[in-house]
């Protein structure tokens, strides 16, 4: 049974990279099913203001901390910073990340190492830190991607490589936390209209054409499964695909 305060009343959330995109929507719906609510980003100062704005406006609580998901310092500090604004941290969504496409034999060193951190090593830091915060259970919900389940055409190496790791760690995480009540699920979004991804594109329209339902999805689509695993009890260690079908 919900309440008129929403199943998330009384919880605190933190979601990285939730000042823009699928990060955004994640935080406004979090905030309307009653959770308080803190986003990093790592440039956009300004949109990030601006979520704080929208959830305050819901009646919850919400902060904005800058924190680059590749620095491991401010990864795991930006979970520390979260629970302290917000006196606990209830749900961890791992949103932040980068997109790097190209030919493998174009994709040098610095983007390696960059994507992996962002993608993975700080996904990594931030739940272990999470997992250190969530002393009477927990929700982690990582952000991966359709392109660990398939790759639809070349370019896609590195990426698909980050993303992939986090069903690894996803599994582990479920097996290790779950006599604490702490589940650990993995969403992984289709193509997704936002800044990193945006429909008008110039290669939307071939994206669009992969999916089963032929088009892109918006950030709150995704927003709204995450909302569900960060109220759900009884699933752990799962992939969701909300991908339109691209994986059918
Ligand atoms: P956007 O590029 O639209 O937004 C990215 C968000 O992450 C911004 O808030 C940005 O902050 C933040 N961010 C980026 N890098 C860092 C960093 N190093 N440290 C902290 N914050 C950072 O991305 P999307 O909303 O499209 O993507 C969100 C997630 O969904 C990503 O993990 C992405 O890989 C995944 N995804 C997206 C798909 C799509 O089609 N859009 C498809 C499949 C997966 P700032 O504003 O400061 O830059």
């Amino acid at each position: 049974m919900t309440t008129t305060h929403g199943t998330l009343h009384g919880k605190a959330a933190l979601v990285t990279g939730g000042s823009r995109g699928i990060g955004a929507a994640t935080a406004l719906r979090l905030a309307r099913e009653g959770a308080d609510v803190a986003v990093t980003y790592r440039n956009g100062k300004e949109a990030a203001d601006d979520v704080v704005r929208a959830v305050t406006a819901l009646g919850r609580r919400a902060v904005a901390l800058r924190a680059d998901s590749a620095d491991p310092a401010e990864a795991a500090g930006a979970v520390d910073r979260a629970a302290e604004a917000l006196g606990g941290l209830d749900v961890l969504v791992n949103n932040a990340g980068v997109g790097v496409l190209g030919p493998l034999d174009q994709l040098g060193l610095s983007e390696v190492d960059r994507v992996l951190a962002v993608n993975v090593r700080g996904v990594f830091l931030a739940s272990q830190t999470a997992a250190a915060r969530m002393t009477g259970g927990g929700r982690i919900i990582t952000i991966g991607s359709c392109m660990t389940q398939r790759v639809p055409g070349p370019g896609g190496t590195l990426y698909a490589m980050s993303k992939s790791a986090l069903a690894g760690l996803t599994k582990a995480l479920a097996r290790e936390l779950g006599p604490r009540g702490i589940t650990a699920n993995l969403v992984h979004p289709g193509p997704i209209d936002t800044d990193m991804n945006p429909a008008a594109g110039p290669y939307a329209a071939a994206q669009a054409t992969m999916t089963a339902l032929g088009r892109f999805g918006r950030a709150e689509e995704v927003a709204a499964t995450v909302a569900h695993l960060a109220t759900a009890g009884y699933v752990t260690g799962a992939e969701f695909a909300v991908d339109g079908g691209h994986a059918a």
